[in-house]
């Protein structure tokens, strides 16, 4: 899918102007793209007919291109699609918290179940009770068991003679006595839906009224998933679902289509065998995975159209001695408020989250204004040689601006993370345009 629509999204980077007619070829490769990726095609009508109403539409944004338009239109459209916000797991009002993990055999619920309490315990502290109600295939029991041994975390079950609704409800009694703040049921699949694995699992859920129904879905089945996805929702009434070996080699489809399809969100992503292979699915990098957004030619393609060219050159210029001011410093902030959200931005740079110093760059949009403030209350040669800031200087800034020292010193160090990291990324830049040309 990332390749297709890649190739296809190029076509139409290069120009300066889009139509119409641009907008529909690239909108028929788009679908295309999606239908190969076996998204639903009821999905891929509405996403179409949404990005082409917006696209040709009225949201013409100075700092983009139409081009980049389309782009943008596509890209939020596809999160859209896939739920927009991430979706946390649900937290009971009253402890404990119980999910029950539902899906067909081999999708994954069991591994998932493990991973589940890993991620629980390791990200929110939570003390979760394994609870092994697969009563029918003849290891489910033993394989949960081991998941916990290896965890260090209490598996509770009674055998293959006792009733899932029994064990469920022992379990949750347990939980209680044991101040266990998350249930996690691991239920029994079949090969294929059928009419006594519903009427059971129903049963469950009414006996136990679980906080969340997770279900457990296969993304390798591709329009399958969506079909299992739709027919659990119908009789449970799903809460979320996991996607299972998105690490594997997957087409994007079932992650596009199961949230239009079922109205339930994409909650978790497996993306391994291993107890620690679980991330929270977000829908926006998705999105921006399948775009191919995570690519520093397309982030420096964007930035160059976007920074009117004459100051893109001077920019660049200072960008690469790193002999920037404070006025541009300004200037940029704006530049790159219009290009969009700071850390979706800085998303794209592949390896940005992990270079040093970031966190110290990242701008909160909300503290933008103090930052303008900041640099007005600034003399001329403080803002071009900001060396000679001294600490009466910083103090007279604080005043003037209405703000506090500490956010002075703040901002003079990001300016100077920001110098070092404009040195880093005019490196990039040079790489990666050569490396462009070359492909
Ligand atoms: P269940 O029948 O739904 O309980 O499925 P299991 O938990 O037993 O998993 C079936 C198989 O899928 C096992 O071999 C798991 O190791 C494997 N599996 C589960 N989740 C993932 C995943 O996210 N990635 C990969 N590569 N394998 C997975
Ligand atoms: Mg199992």
């Amino acid at each position: 899918l990332a390749d297709r629509l890649q190739s296809t999204l190029s076509k139409i980077k290069g120009k300066g102007k889009v139509t119409e007619a641009d907008v529909k070829t690239m909108m028929r490769e788009v679908r295309l793209a999606l239908l190969e990726a076996d998204v639903n095609f009821k999905v891929v009508k509405d996403f179409i007919a949404n990005v082409k109403e917006r696209a040709v539409g009225q949201e013409v944004l100075k700092s983009l291109t139409p081009g980049q338009q389309v782009i943008k239109v596509v890209n939020e459209e596809l999160t859209k699609l896939m739920g927009g916000e991430q979706s946390k797991i649900a937290v009971a009002k009253k402890p404990p918290t119980v999910v029950m993990m539902v899906g067909l055999q081999g999708a994954g619920k069991t591994t998932t179940t493990g991973k589940l309490a890993n991620h629980l315990r390791k990200s929110y502290n939570r003390k979760p009770l394994l609870v092994a109600a697969d009563i029918y295939r003849p290891a489910a029991i033993k394989q949960l068991e081991t998941l916990g041994t290896q965890l260090d975390m209490p598996v509770f079950s009674l055998g293959d003679q006792v009733s899932p609704v029994e064990i469920a409800k022992q379990a949750i009694e347990k939980a209680k006595e044991e101040h266990h703040d998350y249930v996690l049921i691991d239920t029994a699949g079949r090969l294929h839906i059928d009419e006594s694995l519903m009427g059971e699992l129903q049963q469950v859920k009414d006996a136990v009224n679980p906080d969340e129904i997770l279900l457990v879905v296969d993304a390798m089945t591709g329009q399958d998933a969506v079909n299992v996805a739709e027919s659990f929702n119908e009789q449970l009434d799903i809460t979320g679902v996991v996607l299972t070996k998105l690490d594997g080699d997957t087409r994007g489809g079932a992650a596009l289509s199961v949230k239009a399809v079922t109205n339930t969100p994409v909650k978790f992503a497996g993306m391994g065998e291993k107890l620690d292979a679980l991330e929270p699915f977000h829908p926006d990098r998705m999105a921006s995975r399948i775009l191919g957004m995570g690519d520093v030619l397309t982030l420096i393609e964007k930035a160059q159209t976007t920074v009117d060219e004459e100051k893109a050159r001077e920019l660049e210029k200072k960008m690469r001695t790193a002999d920037i001011t404070f006025d541009d410093f300004l200037d940029q902030l704006s530049q790159v408020r219009n290009m969009g959200p700071l850390d979706e931005l800085l998303g794209m740079m592949p390896g940005a989250n992990k270079m040093k110093g970031l966190k110290n760059v990242q701008v909160d949009e909300k503290q933008i204004g103090h930052i303008e403030a900041i640099v007005r209350s600034m003399t001329k040669a403080e803002k071009e040689n900001p060396s000679i800031l001294n600490a009466s200087r910083r103090k007279r800034i604080a005043k003037g601006s209405g703000t506090s020292i500490q956010e002075v010193n703040r901002l003079i160090k990001q300016f100077d993370e920001m110098k070092k990291m404009m040195k880093q990324m005019s490196g990039m830049t040079a790489k990666g345009k050569k490396k462009g040309k070359l492909k």
